[in-house]
């Protein structure tokens, strides 16, 4: 049976490598066999809100939620669109609908690729940043009190519930499982925040009882941030709350070069509703129209979704194809944030020939 994919490209470079993102998917599934069917949607995007003034359509829960994953670009046009309309307009109305409780972001620095950090090799980066996604700190509880006085008091509420903090963890020690080191790295701040983060920790020793062989340790988030940089190579999956998980979600992708390249997930894990798979990069404004965006990123997300549709061995090999072509450095190939002097398409097409071969 097919796997149906719902394509959101968005705004500026998001319609530029999206293209990118569907060939090399299709040329991935042709080698490997699998049937996807992919239909297009204008909707979220800056322009489809100047025409209709809203991101999205009403029946959009309707229409999507039957897809088996979303494939997304990029969204957001400031000069157009105000960000907060266009990004709770859309985005955060997927992530939030359909339960994408997990973010998932990889870190690792591929081949011609130079790290900021000095003197770092492919090999010493491969990790993943797991953030919880739907509560925590992020959670809009609290209130102002004798506002507009000189006695202003300013409340946010952290909340943290078993159900969420159990179920990323449990999709963090699982992801773990999957990987040879089997290393789990907690992210806390136990000893200054006392009531949730001693929470985090006590979910995780009782997690971690179910999953014996895996190494579990814990950082404060200000020395982790600081170990990001230093020893990149101690980590293997990360997990966070969601301002933790934020925060090193883009330090992790940052410490792996050019944000061009970096992908990220969505997920829904039971399957309840569609996970989406989406570049870290926004809609970059400044470089849009001019073909020369990276479509890594875009390509390695989709290589995330046939991972989470079942095809590890599919997603695998697109993250190799990803790797060859950038190893061998053809500067008419690479995009210039990469060192060469190609554009978004010969860049996509060397990958979608890479894994056709
Ligand atoms: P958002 O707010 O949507 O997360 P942003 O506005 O903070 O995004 P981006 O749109 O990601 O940031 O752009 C940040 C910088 O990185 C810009 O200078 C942009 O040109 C560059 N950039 C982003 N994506 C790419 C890409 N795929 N290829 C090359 N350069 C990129
Ligand atoms: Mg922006």
């Amino acid at each position: 049976m097919a796997h149906r994919i719902a394509i959101i490209a968005g705004d500026g470079i998001g319609t530029e490598v999206m293209p990118e993102g569907i060939r090399a998917l299709e040329a991935t599934a042709k080698r490997f066999n699998i049937d996807l069917e992919f239909t297009t949607f204008e909707f979220g995007s800056c322009d489809y809100y100047l025409e209709h003034g809203k991101m999205l359509p009403d029946d959009w829960f309707e229409q999507l939620k039957g897809f088996d994953a979303l494939f997304y670009g990029a969204v957001g046009w400031p000069d157009k669109v105000p960000d907060h309309i266009s990004l709770w307009g859309s985005l955060l109305q997927f992530r939030r609908q359909f339960d994408q409780y997990i973010n998932l972001r990889p870190c690792k620095l591929m081949p011609g690729i130079k790290s900021p950090l000095a003197g770092r090799e492919p090999g010493d980066i491969d990790f993943y940043v797991v953030r919880e996604n739907t509560e925590g700190e992020y959670s809009s509880v609290g209130g102002k009190m004798f506002e507009g006085t000189d006695r202003e008091v300013v409340i946010q509420d952290t909340v943290m519930t078993r159900t969420g903090v159990d179920r990323v963890l449990k999709y963090a020690f699982e992801l773990a499982q999957t990987r040879p080191r089997k290393k789990l790295t907690s992210a806390t701040k136990s000893n200054g925040i006392s009531i949730t983060m001693p929470y985090w920790d006590e979910r995780v020793v009782e997690m971690a009882k179910g999953y014996p062989e895996i190494a579990v340790d814990k950082f404060h988030i200000d020395i982790l941030t600081a170990n990001f940089v230093l020893h990149p190579d101690w980590f293997d999956v990360v997990v966070g709350s969601n301002l933790f998980g934020d925060i090193l979600s883009d330090l992790g992708p940052a410490c792996t070069g050019t944000i061009g390249i970096a992908p990220s997930a969505n997920i829904n894990p039971e399957g309840h509703f569609p996970s989406l798979f989406e570049p870290v990069h926004g809609s970059a404004p400044d470089i849009a129209g001019k073909g020369i965006a990276n479509p890594i990123g875009q390509i390695w997300s989709g290589a995330m979704m046939l991972e989470h549709l079942g095809y590890k061995e599919a997603g695998d090999a697109l993250v190799s194809a990803i790797e060859e072509v950038l190893s061998a450095g053809d500067s008419q190939v690479l995009t210039r944030d990469v060192g060469g002097q190609g554009t978004t398409q010969s860049l996509g097409k060397a990958i979608a020939d890479a894994i056709s071969r």
